[in-house]
């Protein structure tokens, strides 16, 4: 752990922004309060002249060396909200510059520790900045370097593409429906993940009360003739359920949801390839559901050992062709970089893999160290890739995306993710997933369903967001899914006031 004092007093919101961005360079870090052996000390000052300009300069003292920095920006307005909003970005460039100095680390992502940065540069646009000064003020404002700008620009624009109406669609809902069992749990995940067993009836009374919220979401929208943009079956393993439970599941949406011909699109992460058998992709053929994923993760069979998840690459292979060859169209697939005891040649392996198969898009995810999985809990037992290592397979993946006529279409960041880097979802030209870009972007509400859905409501005019979750544990679940409706059309009816009840 990185002990860190700094020499002023600050606010608990201000030490909490510190902390993440010292987070970026160590393992670890901790601000603490007094001086002690190989402490990092920073001592800040802050002035204004008289042309209005902000000037801070941090002094940053570690292993007897000094680091200076300074960074300047003309005082926005009075407004106490945006005063606290700018000083604390110049703080933090200011602190992240003489870290960088420091530690001999650059920070692509700049001061940006959230998971959105796309939403800062829709943002600018939306202000009426063109592409290249939203691309400025990411560089200047919030230290983005240019590459990562760029990367975002280019993802606007086919975001823009894929949907054009992207920024008017506050008034239509998207509906996600969780189902929390997987064959196995991977090392990695925490996700609501509950191996299924059927032996206590509990799959059955989770699917209950699933068909119920389903109905009970589907009558508030009917009755107000809602449009759906679309639906998303994640989990989980929405195929980890036996094929007539999903068929039973599919009626149900279908019977409660209105206006279904104009979903623009519903996805079923297949996801462990350990589930799909001919009966299930029949039922999802059965109800026009083509879009799927089928999650290989790592082509290396011991990776896949290691982590967990009891399926092999053969079995990946063999049911995205019996998938590909019984009608789905649409195939997403999911890599992730840095799995324990894979480097560049694992990497590119995959790579080469994947190229066989050609799926629709693919989505090159870094490994996150979650708090509460057990490869986090277990950390000593995985080896990972360095840092420059994860950074050189990130690019691998840019490159070969490219070459492969993938285009970027979707980007987030997560906290503990290797290399400070970032997940980014590839596709083919119109083969985007429109959901996958409306939950990163939260351009619209979507209500979640079943076990760990998360439902985001968000106000159409002012765009406040009220999160709910469902929880995880299907135990708790079936006690509580009443009062998880109950609540949930309860802030349905706040956020569309308007919407007229037939
Ligand atoms: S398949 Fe996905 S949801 Fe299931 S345990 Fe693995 S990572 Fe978690």
């Amino acid at each position: 752990m990185q002990k860190i004092v700094i020499k002023q007093a600050f606010e608990q919101d201000w030490i909490r922004m510190f902390t993440h961005l010292a987070n970026l360079f160590f393992e670890q870090s901790k601000i603490i309060d007094e001086d002690e052996e190989d402490v990092i000390s920073v001592a800040f000052t802050l002035d204004k002249n008289a042309d209005n300009l902000l000037i801070g300069k941090a002094l940053l003292t570690w292993k007897g060396v000094e680091y200076a920095s300074e960074f300047s920006e003309l005082e926005e307005n009075e407004d106490e909200k945006i005063k606290t909003r700018q000083l604390k970005r110049i703080y933090s460039h200011i602190l992240l510059e003489a870290l960088e100095q420091a530690t001999g680390m650059q920070q692509s992502w700049g001061i940006l520790t959230g998971i959105r940065p796309m939403k800062l540069y829709h943002k600018y646009r939306q202000q009426g900045h063109s592409t290249k000064e939203a691309q400025q003020l990411l560089m200047d404002r919030h230290r983005i370097s240019s590459e990562k700008s760029e990367l975002l620009a280019k993802i606007a624009d086919v975001q823009l593409r894929s949907v054009p109406d992207l920024h008017d669609l506050k008034n239509e809902v998207s509906i996600y429906i969780g189902i929390p069992f997987c064959p196995t749990k991977c090392a990695y995940c925490t996700f609501p993940a509950y191996a299924i067993h059927r032996k206590n009836g509990r799959v059955e009374s989770f699917l209950d009360g699933l068909h119920e919220e389903i109905r009970e979401m589907g009558k508030w929208l009917t009755e107000r003739n809602m449009a759906i943009t679309t639906i998303y079956f994640g989990g989980g393993t929405p195929t980890s359920i036996e094929a007539e439970e999903m068929d039973a599941l599919y009626e149900t949406m279908y019977a409660s949801f209105p206006n279904m011909e104009n979903v623009r699109e519903i996805t079923v992460e297949a996801g462990r390839p350990d589930t799909i058998t001919p009966a299930k992709i029949d039922v999802l053929k059965k109800w026009g559901i083509d879009r799927i994923s089928v999650n290989p993760q790592s082509y290396t069979d011991e990776t896949l050992k290691a982590i967990g998840r009891h399926h092999s690459v053969q079995e990946t292979v063999d049911k995205f062709w019996l998938s590909r060859n019984m009608g789905m169209k649409n195939i997403n697939m999911d890599l992730i970089i840095g799995l324990p005891n894979e480097g560049i040649e694992e990497f590119q392996h995959s790579l080469d893999e994947t190229e066989k198969m050609q799926p629709e898009s693919l989505t090159v995810h870094t490994l996150s160290f979650k708090r509460a999985s057990e490869m986090t809990r277990n950390k000593d037992k995985y080896k990972v890739a360095n840092r420059q290592t994860v950074e050189q397979m990130m690019k691998l993946g840019e490159q070969w995306n490219a070459a492969n006529g993938y285009e970027p279409y979707y980007l987030y960041r997560q906290k503990n993710i290797l290399g400070n880097l970032e997940n980014v979802g590839y596709a083919k030209p119109k083969e985007e997933s429109i959901y996958n870009i409306i939950i990163m972007e939260e351009v619209q509400t979507i209500i979640g369903v079943g076990c760990g859905a998360s439902s985001k409501f968000i106000e159409p005019t002012t765009g406040k967001i009220t999160q709910f979750y469902n929880p995880k544990d299907p135990a708790a679940y079936i006690l509580t899914f009443e009062d998880a409706i109950e609540k949930k059309l309860a802030h349905l009816d706040a956020i569309f006031p308007e919407a007229v009840k037939k």
